[in-house]
């Protein structure tokens, strides 16, 4: 899948769509997802142009790779959920409705998060 210039999140990083900013460094952006599934839930992306892990794990420098983890690390730290935890998820493709075509890992916390995923059934 080519990559999309035009997805809402290269706009947020072009400075084009406004964020609710928390954490940017060379490699990565972190803001509020502006739909919230739980008290504390961030968007941390990488700042290169990747659609998905798929994308990501075959295409992007090891720096980009250890840069995007190390900012879901700081992030997760400057929002206080070291303590009392939190959930990190990455819809890919499909399968996991990935909705915004450009790699993001969704932070989740705040509050007791329930299993991890409701059993699927095939
Ligand atoms: P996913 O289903 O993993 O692709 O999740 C996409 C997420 O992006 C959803 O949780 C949306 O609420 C969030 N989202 C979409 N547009 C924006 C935006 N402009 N600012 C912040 N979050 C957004």
């Amino acid at each position: 899948m080519a990559y999309d210039d035009d997805n809402v999140f290269a706009r947020i990083l072009r400075g084009e769509i406004p964020c609710k900013k928390v954490y940017e460094d060379d490699y990565a952006l972190a803001f509020h997802d502006i739909n919230p599934l739980a008290p504390v839930h961030v968007l941390v992306i990488p700042k290169g142009r990747y659609v998905s892990m798929v994308d990501f794990h075959r295409n992007a420098s090891d720096a980009e790779i250890a840069g995007l983890f190390r900012a879901v690390g700081r992030v997760a730290e400057k929002l206080g959920l070291n303590e009392s935890g939190y959930r990190i998820l990455a819809n890919n493709g499909r399968d996991a409705n990935q909705e915004v075509p450009h790699l993001h890992i969704h932070i989740f916390g705040g509050a007791p998060l329930g299993r991890m995923l409701k059993k699927i059934e095939r």
